[in-house]
C-alpha cells in the first residue's frame, strides 16, 4: 500500500466503500470465527461502522461503549438509547492520570515524544526524541520543544488507561475482537498504521478490523443521510468531534473552539478541568503556559 493507493481509494464511490467495508469485516469475522464486537464511542464514525454491520452483516452483532467519565453527557445518554450496546469503564479516572503522567496536549505522538525525552534513562532515546533517527523521523517538532522543561508533564497515556485497557479487558474476558472505525487519513500514525497493516490487522498487539480505514469524514456523513441514522446530537451543537471534553490533542490548531464551547456550554465541566493539576500545575496553567488560544488566556505583552 502506498499514499498513492490511499488516495485513489478515498475517491470511491460512498457505494464501493460500502461494499468494501461490508467485504473487509466479512473476511475478517471469517477469521475469527465471527467473534467480534463494534467498538463505539457515540461518534459519528463508529455509528457509521456499527451500521454498516448490523445493516449488511449481521443485526445482532454487540458494541461497547467504554465511559472514560470524560464523556460529553449528550453523548453518554445518545449511547444508553442505542440498542445491544455494554458499557465499560476504566479503573481509574482521569484526574489520577492527570496528577501521575500528564495532560493530554499537542498531539498524541509529540506527547509521548516530549515524555520519553523528559523522564528516558536512554540517552539513545532521548537523542531520537530530540534530533530524529538516521531518518529524521521520531523527534519533537522544535515549536513543542520548550515543553520539555515546562513544570509539568505532558503525556499520551490517557488513552491507554482510559480506553485501551478497558477494550483489551473486555477482549479478553468474552474472546471477542474489535471493529474500529478509524480512518487512514485521520493522522500520521494512523496512515502509517494502515500501511503497514492494512484495514484488517492481524499482526499487531491488538488483532483488530478497520473497515472506515479508505473513508473520509464526507463518506461518514453522505451514509449517515443515505440511510436516516439518528445521531449524537453534539454535532449540531457545534463540535465537530465528540471524545473526552477535556482532550487537549489538536486544541492549538487555530481556530479550534473546543474549550471556548465547553466554558459556554458545559460551564461547570470545564471549571472541573480547569483546575485538575500536573505537579502543582493546573490545566489552566498548562494551557496558558502552552500558548493554546482558550477562553482563560491571558494576554501578556
Ligand atoms: S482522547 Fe484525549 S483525553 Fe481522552 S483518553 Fe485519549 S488522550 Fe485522554
Amino acid at each position: 500500500m502506498t499514499y498513492e493507493d490511499l488516495k485513489q481509494r478515498q475517491s470511491w464511490t460512498l457505494e464501493q466503500k460500502i461494499d468494501h467495508a461490508v467485504i473487509v469485516v466479512s473476511s475478517f469475522m471469517e477469521k475469527v470465527q465471527g467473534k467480534v464486537f463494534v467498538s463505539y464511542s457515540g461518534g459519528k464514525d463508529s455509528l457509521c461502522t456499527m451500521d454498516i454491520i448490523r445493516r449488511f452483516i449481521d443485526r445482532d452483532i454487540p458494541a461497547v461503549f467504554c465511559n472514560t467519565g470524560n464523556e460529553y453527557p449528550e453523548v453518554v445518554k445518545f449511547v444508553r438509547q442505542t440498542d445491544n450496546v455494554t458499557i465499560i469503564r476504566p479503573e481509574i479516572h482521569i484526574r489520577q492520570i492527570i496528577e501521575k503522567y500528564g495532560f493530554p496536549l499537542i498531539s498524541k505522538e509529540q506527547s509521548q515524544y516530549i515524555r520519553q525525552a523528559k523522564h528516558t534513562h536512554s540517552e539513545k532515546l532521548r537523542n531520537i526524541r530530540l534530533f530524529g533517527s538516521i531518518n529524521g523521523i521520531g523527534k519533537i517538532a522544535e515549536r513543542w520543544k520548550f515543553l520539555i522543561d515546562a513544570p509539568f508533564d505532558v503525556s499520551e497515556q490517557c488513552c491507554n488507561f482510559l480506553k485501551k485497557k478497558p477494550f483489551k479487558k473486555f477482549s479478553k474476558e468474552t474472546g471477542l475482537y474489535p471493529v474500529i472505525g478509524t480512518m487512514a487519513g485521520e493522522s500520521r500514525l494512523r496512515f502509517q498504521k494502515w500501511l503497514k497493516y492494512g484495514c484488517n490487522s492481524f499482526e499487531t498487539k491488538m488483532i483488530a478490523s478497520y473497515p472506515l480505514s479508505i473513508w473520509t469524514d464526507d463518506d461518514v456523513w453522505a451514509y449517515i443521510r443515505k440511510f436516516k441514522l439518528p445521531y449524537s446530537p453534539i454535532y449540531d451543537m457545534g463540535i465537530k468531534r465528540t471524545g473526552c471534553v477535556v482532550c487537549g490533542f489538536g486544541c492549538h490548531i487555530k481556530g479550534d473552539r473546543r474549550f471556548y464551547f465547553l466554558k459556554e456550554c458545559k460551564p461547570k465541566i470545564y471549571e472541573y478541568f480547569m483546575q485538575l493539576k500536573n505537579n502543582g500545575i493546573s490545566y489552566r496553567e498548562a494551557l496558558q503556559y502552552c500558548g493554546i488560544d482558550f477562553p482563560d488566556k491571558i494576554f501578556i505583552r
